[in-house]
């Protein structure tokens, strides 16, 4: 089965040329709306709802009436999801709108991850054509880059109806994919102290920064590498003059790790040394801000990452299965149960930033292998 790079190109256009920032709601109803329309013109069971309290748009598409699916286990015999907002604000794409030069893909959101979208229809449609029967399902969000705040719900809910998925974020430029990653959260460390004069009556003072000091130091000390936990005092920000003893100061940090255990043991060992200040008359205070979970390997997922090995061999395409320390959707669709592997999309590099791109070459690539794989996957399931 092919796939048409011209075509293929022309859709991916017509998506990195709607800014869509995750906070540029009318971009993201834009984009959103041009997607629920390819996938109608498709054919699809295509709909489009604003879900959460930012009433983000949230699209599901299938190859079945989904009436059908009531009282069904699995209904969907395979799912492609991705998000269509980006990290860039409005503006962006009148500044550097999408373009190739015949080796690469360029555009905001080009790489991450509006040709991972594209190929998941094409992948359907390709699909649907050779087995008429397939249940497939393409989902949707508009918020993934700022934790899926509005979507997680309705991303979990709707991923349990099918038996394996694949995220179609761009693969890593090696070709490599992504079968487990860590989860992660941020935190907030407030020490509150007491203000005073640092010249005249230090001492009736209390220094929020020098506990604030202590925690960084302490709480810094818990990376450990091997294991995998990674903790990170990213963001501090407090006093408010350098001759005031300063009564407030506040930090963030980002923690990583491979299972939820590690997460309760770092998040115990934050909390025990935000409870013993030492700085006579300082309060610190440990709080939780939003998560991840890790994305686990579990059976089911080693079973799709050998089909793959296979089909791989069989194209001569040479490339591995990594663990990755950053975050995505794939993690909340394995915490729902579901096999998943991530990185499926065309390989890119420089995400995130304006050199961004993917690479053309692995357009044909990526769809062939998946298709293949999709193949192999459906006869396990006969
Ligand atoms: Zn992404």
């Amino acid at each position: 089965m092919n796939i048409n790079r011209e075509e293929f190109l022309k859709d991916v256009e017509k998506l990195v040329n709607v800014d869509s920032g995750s906070f540029d709601m009318d971009g993201l109803k834009e984009v959103a709306a041009v997607i629920t329309d390819m996938y109608k013109e498709a054919g699809l069971y295509a709909s489009c709802e604003l879900r959460g309290d930012g009433k983000r748009p949230f699209i599901t598409a299938t190859t079945k009436d989904p009436a059908t699916f009531e009282g069904k286990e699995k209904p969907v015999d395979i799912m492609f999801f991705g998000h269509f907002d980006t990290v860039f604000p409005k503006g962006t794409v009148a500044e550097r709108p999408f373009s190739t030069d015949g080796e690469k893909a360029y555009g905001p959101g080009a790489a991450d991850m509006k040709a991972g979208i594209v190929m998941g229809l094409y992948l359907t449609k390709a699909l649907r054509e050779k087995y008429p029967d397939i249940s497939i399902a393409l989902v949707n969000n508009g918020d993934e880059e700022i934790s899926s705040i509005d979507s997680v719900d309705s991303l979990v809910e709707f991923s349990k109806k099918a038996r394996y998925a694949f995220d179609m974020e761009p693969g890593r430029i090696s070709g490599n994919f992504v079968k487990c990653r860590k989860g992660g959260g941020e935190y907030f460390v407030k020490c509150y102290g007491k203000a005073s004069h640092a010249g005249n009556a230090p001492q009736k003072g209390a220094s929020a920064i020098r506990e604030a000091g202590r925690c960084i130091t302490e709480m810094m000390a818990l990376n450990d590498y091997e294991a995998g936990i990674t903790v990170n005092v990213g963001l501090i920000k407090g006093g408010t003059a350098s001759n005031t003893i300063a009564d407030y100061c506040e930090m963030i940090l980002d923690v990583r790790f491979w299972t939820d255990e590690q997460r309760q043991q770092v998040e115990r060992d934050l909390q025990a040394i935000a409870d013993s200040p030492v700085t006579e008359g300082v309060k610190v205070e440990f709080t939780f801000i939003s998560g991840v979970p890790p994305m686990l390997e579990i059976p089911e997922t080693e079973k799709m990452v050998k089909i793959m090995e296979e089909e791989a061999a069989k194209l001569d395409l040479h490339f591995g299965f990594e663990k990755s320390g950053g975050m995505s959707d794939a993690s909340f669709v394995s915490k729902a149960g579901v096999p998943v592997i991530d990185a499926c999309g065309p390989c890119g590099d420089f995400l995130h930033s304006e050199k961004e791109y993917f690479v053309l070459d692995t357009i044909e690539e990526r769809f062939a292998l998946l298709f293949n794989t999709a193949e192999r996957l459906l006869e396990e399931n006969k």
